[in-house]
């Protein structure tokens, strides 16, 4: 393909990158700086000046929501983020969480549920806590939303086994009940261990348990969804619960619509496109 050729489609993927993103109420996005790593430039989307040029005439400039505020950068904690700290394999994270929380099980719960998958995924995905199914077979999402979940992976090209899946809290909560704050920051930092270890790209955080932990925010999904927020290094998107899609098929389009950035992201097309 000749250079311009290339050039040609990589504006146009961005031009789509980006409009999808302005129809999903983005208004600004960042981009990372060489030079001062971390720091984040902000980048408005092509045509965005017209569109805000226009809306002037109804609105005031400074009633225009900006997106540097609603893109969530969690801080450092408990040495998460701390290059020097030690990174362990998954085995030794799982011996661990063995060892120190198996006193913690939920009443009930016959065992813990770690996370499963490849070690070296470009991608993860965070549910909120075993079911009934994980809880019985001793693996994450296996029951009717852990299928769901098989077939959106299925849907972006990828196998279940290429992708790393875990749950904030790895153990059965009684009666499925939804866990408490005290409850997830107990199991989040095997959570975060297990990040550190496989270090991925993307982060999804299925359902408000995993993104509102994660992202240490009380704001609803709707509001955090369709854009990537900073979890230290890793990119994280939130997206609905595979068992909400169960409950109501409208949440399939806006799930699918946030799959497509994340592809976008790691630079995946699907199957056939
Ligand atoms: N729901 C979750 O959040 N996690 C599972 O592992 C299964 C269902």
């Amino acid at each position: 393909m000749s250079r311009e050729r290339e050039l040609k489609e990589i504006a146009g993927d961005l031009r789509r990158y980006y409009e999808f993103q302005k129809d999903m109420g983005v208004k600004r996005v960042f981009r990372e700086s060489k030079e001062t790593a971390g720091d984040r430039i902000e980048t408005k989307y092509p045509g965005a000046e017209e569109a805000v040029t226009a809306k002037k005439t109804i609105l005031k400039e400074d009633s225009v929501p900006m997106s540097r505020e609603d893109v969530i950068n969690v801080p450092e904690q408990m040495g998460m983020f701390d290059s020097s700290a030690k990174i362990m394999p998954l085995e030794e994270i799982k011996k661990e969480l063995f060892a120190r929380m198996s006193s913690r099980l939920f009443e009930g719960s016959k065992q813990i549920v770690f996370g499963e998958g490849n070690p070296k995924a470009r991608l993860v995905f965070v549910g909120e806590a075993p079911g009934r199914d994980e809880d019985l077979q001793g693996r994450p999402f296996v029951g009717r939303a852990g299928q769901l979940l098989n077939k959106i992976i299925e849907a972006m090209g990828l196998k279940r086994e290429d992708v790393y899946i875990s749950n904030i809290v790895k153990s059965r909560p009684p009666d499925n009940r939804t866990p408490t704050p005290e409850e997830m920051a107990e199991w989040e930092p095997f959570l975060f261990q297990e990040l550190r270890s496989i270090n991925p790209e993307v982060v999804v955080c299925l359902g408000n348990t995993a993104s509102q932990s994660i992202l240490k925010t009380k704001a609803s999904l709707g509001s955090l969804r369709g854009k990537f927020h900073r979890y230290g290094k890793f990119k994280v998107m939130v997206t609905y619960h595979p068992a909400a899609l169960l409950r109501n098929p409208n949440f399939k389009k806006p799930l699918w619509e946030d799959m497509q950035v994340v592809m976008k992201e790691l630079g995946i097309s699907r199957p056939g496109d």
